[in-house]
C-alpha cells in the first residue's frame, strides 16, 4: 500500500462513513475471478570483488581517538591510497571474524560514516545485499581518500557487549576501521595509532608500540595482524612476565584487584612450561595475556594468534590469598589455558575450511569439534599441571560435560557435527530448551571424544603413547611462525595414523556425524574413572551456582532455578517440563515455605521416603500448586576412581615439567 492510496482512503473514512458497509457490495462483480500475479525474481548480481593475493598499493594510515569516555564513542579516522584511475573505492567492514564462528561483526554501531577527497566530502552508498559492503565514489584524479567513523559502542549490555567503561576498554580494531575490498587481508598494510585517555596504559600484540603525549603509536602492519592484536588498555594495570616474551597484562577498576599471589604467578609460569612440553615449539615471537578483572566490561574470552582477550571476575586473582581459591573461581580460570591452546590449534593449525582470506568471506565451521574440542581437552591438562585449578576442579569439569550429555535428549536428532552451525543459526542468543535444541556441543562434546581417542591409545600401547604425541607432531612449528597451516579431515587422521595405526576415520565419523548415540563416557571409563551421582554439586557446578545465584536440579526435578525462585532453565522430558513449568515462571513456595535453595533441596531429599513435592507456581497472575512424585533425591554428577591406584585418567593430569 502507497501514501497515496492511505490518504485516498483516509478521506473516505472521514467524508463517508455510513457509506462505508454498502460500499463493497455496491462495488463488487457477483462472482470475482480470481488473479494471481506472478513477478520473476531479479537475479543478485556480485558487485563486491573477491579477495586475491596481491598487494594493496600503499599504506592506510589509522588513527582512532579513544578518549570520548564520557560517551563511550570511538572516533576512527583513516587515510586510504588509492590506485591511479579508480572509480569507486569499496571498503568491508569485518563480518566473519576468527574465533567468532560466525557473521557478528558489530556493523549496528558503525555510524557517522563519511569520505573526503582532497578535503571535499564524495557521496557512498552500501550494497544493497552485502550490507557490510561500502562503495565510495571517487572523483577523476584521486589519490587517497579520508574515512570517518563514529563506532557508538554499546553503553548498555542490553545493545552488545560493552567494551569501553570509565577506567578501563577493550580496543578491537575490527570494530572501528573498514579495510579495501578485493585483496587478502594480509596484503593490506596499516600503520595504526591510539589517542588514549590521559594516563591510562596501554597492552596489545602489536609490535613497536611507542607513546608521545596521549597518543600510542605502533609500527606498520598488516589488517590482519591489527585485527588480531586489540588492544586493552586502562587506568589501573599491572604487568607480569611468566615466560619468555609472555606476559599478562592486567587491567582492573580497582588496584586492589590487580594483586597476583606469588604462588599464583607459579602457576602461570608453569603453565607456560607445561605448554612447552605439551606442543614441543612455539608458533608466537611474544604473548600477551589481555585480562580485564572486571564485571562492568562485556564478558570475552576470545583467542588470538599472540595475545588474547579475557574478563574474569575482579577477585579472581588476589582470591588465590584468602583461601576462596578454587572453591570461588576455579570453574572459571580454564579460560586462560583455554586461548593459550588456541595459539596452536585454531590459530597456527586452522581448518581449511575455516580458514578465509578476508572476513568477507563465510567460514565454514565442519572441523570446530577439532579447533574447539581438542582446545577444551588441553586446557584440562594445562590447568590441572600446572596447579592453575586442582585436579579435582579439573575432573568435576570432566563429570559435569558428560553428565549433560546424559540426560540430553536433542542427541536423539541432532548429531555433533550440526551444532558446529550453532553460532551462525543461534548467534549465541540464549534459546528455551538446549537440552532439545542442542547448542555449542563440539566444545565440551568434542573434548570427551578427544579424551576417549587419548585413553583408547594409552591403553592400547600401555601407555607408550598418547595423544600428546599427536600434538607434538601435528602442532609442530617453527618457533616464532605465527602465520596459519590448514588441514583437512583427512589430513587429521594421517596424522593420528602416524601416531597410532587404527580406523580413525570411521571412529571420528561415527561419534561426529551420527546422532542417537549414548553420552560419551568411554573416554571416562578406559582412564579408570566412572560417571556417577552425588546429593551435593561436584566442585565445578557448585562454583557456577555460586556465582551466578542459581540451583541447577537438571538431574533431579529437571530444571535449574535462581535463588530468587525464578525458573532458569528446563529440561526437555523432564520432571518440570512435564508438569508444564517453563522458564521465567516463579516458584513462590516448596511444601508451604517460601522459596529458596535450601527449602528446595530439603523437599528433594525428605520426598526420597515418597512424601510428594508441592510446588507453588506463579505463572503471569495466575498461582497453581504442582504435586510431584519423585524419590531420586538431589543429583550431580561427579567423577569418581575405578579401583586403587593410578589410572591413566590420573597420569594425565601430573605434571609433567
Ligand atoms: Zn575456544
Amino acid at each position: 500500500m502507497t501514501t497515496k492510496t492511505l490518504r485516498a482512503r483516509a478521506a473516505l473514512l472521514a467524508s463517508a462513513p455510513l457509506l462505508l458497509g454498502v460500499l463493497p457490495l455496491s462495488i463488487a462483480p457477483a462472482h470475482a475471478q480470481a488473479v494471481r500475479s506472478a513477478p520473476t525474481a531479479m537475479p543478485i548480481a556480485p558487485s563486491v570483488p573477491d579477495a586475491v593475493d596481491t598487494p594493496y598499493p600503499g599504506t592506510i594510515q589509522i588513527d582512532v581517538d579513544a578518549t570520548d569516555l564520557a560517551h563511550r564513542v570511538f572516533r576512527t579516522k583513516q587515510v586510504i591510497p588509492v590506485a591511479p584511475g579508480t572509480q569507486t573505492l569499496t571498503l568491508l567492514y569485518p563480518e566473519w571474524l576468527p574465533g567468532h564462528h560466525g557473521p557478528d561483526g558489530t556493523i549496528d554501531a558503525l555510524n557517522g560514516l563519511r569520505f573526503f577527497v582532497d578535503g571535499k566530502p564524495v557521496p557512498w552508498t552500501r550494497d544493497n545485499v552485502e550490507v557490510y559492503a561500502f562503495y565510495i565514489a571517487l572523483p577523476a584524479g584521486a589519490r587517497e581518500v579520508t574515512a570517518e567513523i563514529v563506532y557508538t559502542s554499546p553503553v548498555t549490555g542490553s545493545e552488545g557487549r560493552v567494551v569501553m567503561t570509565d577506567d578501563l576498554m577493550n580496543l578491537q580494531f575490527n570494530q572501528m576501521t573498514l579495510y579495501p575490498a578485493g585483496h587478502y587481508v594480509r596484503q593490506i598494510r596499516v600503520k595504526p595509532s591510539v589517542t588514549m585517555p590521559e594516563g591510562w596504559a596501554t597492552a596489545t600484540a602489536l609490535d613497536g608500540q611507542t607513546q608521545a603525549g596521549n597518543v600510542v603509536s605502533f609500527a606498520e602492519t598488516d589488517y590482519q595482524t591489527l585485527v588480531d592484536s586489540p588492544i586493552f588498555a586502562g587506568k589501573h594495570h599491572k604487568s607480569w612476565t611468566i615466560a619468555d616474551d609472555v606476559t599478562i597484562e592486567a587491567f582492573a577498576h580497582d588496584p586492589e584487584d590487580l594483586v597476583m599471589p606469588e604462588g599464583e604467578q607459579e602457576a602461570m609460569s608453569a603453565m607456560m612450561t607445561e605448554a612447552n612440553i605439551l606442543f614441543g615449539s612455539r608458533p608466537f615471537d611474544h604473548y600477551e595475556f589481555l585480562i580485564a578483572l572486571s564485571d562492568e566490561l562485556g564478558g570475552i574470552g576470545l583467542e588470538h594468534h599472540r595475545s588474547t582477550e579475557i574478563t574474569l571476575s575482579p577477585g579472581t586473582f588476589k582470591s588465590w590469598e584468602d583461601g576462596q581459591y578454587p572453591d570461588k573461581y576455579g570453574f572459571s580460570v580454564d579460560v586462560i589455558p583455554h586461548e593459550l591452546v588456541h595459539s596452536w590449534n585454531g590459530k597456527y593449525r586452522r581448518p581449511a575450511l575455516t580458514w578465509t582470506p578476508d572476513y568477507r568471506q563465510p567460514m565454514r565451521n565442519d572441523l570446530l569439534w577439532v579447533y574447539e574440542g581438542m582446545t577444551q581437552y588441553w586446557d584440562l591438562p594445562l590447568a590441572a599441571r600446572s596447579g592453575i585449578n586442582t585436579k579435582d576442579m579439573t575432573l568435576a569439569e570432566i563429570a559435569d560435560a558428560a553428565g549433560s550429555y546424559t540426560i540430553e535428549p536433542g542427541r536423539e536428532w541432532r548429531a555433533l557435527i550440526d551444532t558446529t552451525h550453532d553460532p551462525i543459526t543461534a548467534n549465541r542468543k540464549p534459546k528455551p530448551y538446549t537440552t532439545f535444541s542442542r547448542s555449542e556441543e563440539y566444545y565440551n562434546e568434542g573434548a570427551l571424544i578427544w579424551l576417549e581417542a587419548d585413553m583408547m591409545i594409552r591403553t592400547e600401547t600401555n601407555g607408550a603413547k598418547s595423544l600428546e604425541d599427536f600434538a607434538r607432531r601435528f602442532f609442530a612449528a617453527q618457533d616464532g611462525d605465527y602465520g596459519e597451516r590448514t588441514y583437512s579431515f583427512d589430513q587429521l587422521v594421517a596424522d593420528l595414523n602416524a601416531v597410532y595405526p587404527h580406523d580413525w576415520a570411521s571412529v571420528l565419523r561415527e561419534r561426529v556425524y551420527t546422532a542417537g548415540a549414548p553420552a560419551p563416557t568411554r573416554g571416562i571409563e578406559l582412564g579408570g574413572y566412572e560417571l556417577v551421582f552425588k546429593e551435593e554439586p561436584n566442585a565445578f557446578r557448585a562454583g557456577i551456582q555460586e556465582e551466578y545465584d542459581y540451583l541447577n536440579l537438571y538431574y533431579s526435578l529437571g530444571m535449574s532455578v535462581n535463588d530468587d525462585g525464578t525458573v532458569r532453565g528446563v529440561l526437555w522430558d523432564g520432571i518440570a517440563f512435564d508438569n508444564d513449568i517453563i522458564t521465567g515462571q516463579v516458584i513462590e513456595a516448596v511444601n508451604g515455605k517460601a522459596y529458596s535453595a535450601e527449602v528446595i533441596q530439603d523437599a528433594i531429599t525428605k520426598a526420597k521416603d515418597g512424601t510428594p513435592i508441592e510446588l507453588l507456581v506463579k505463572r503471569g497472575e495466575d498461582y497453581r500448586t504442582v504435586s510431584i512424585d519423585y524419590t531420586g533425591g538431589l543429583r550431580w554428577p561427579w567423577l569418581v576412581k575405578k579401583g586403587e591406584g593410578e589410572t591413566l585418567l590420573d597420569r594425565f593430569l601430573e605434571a609433567r615439567r
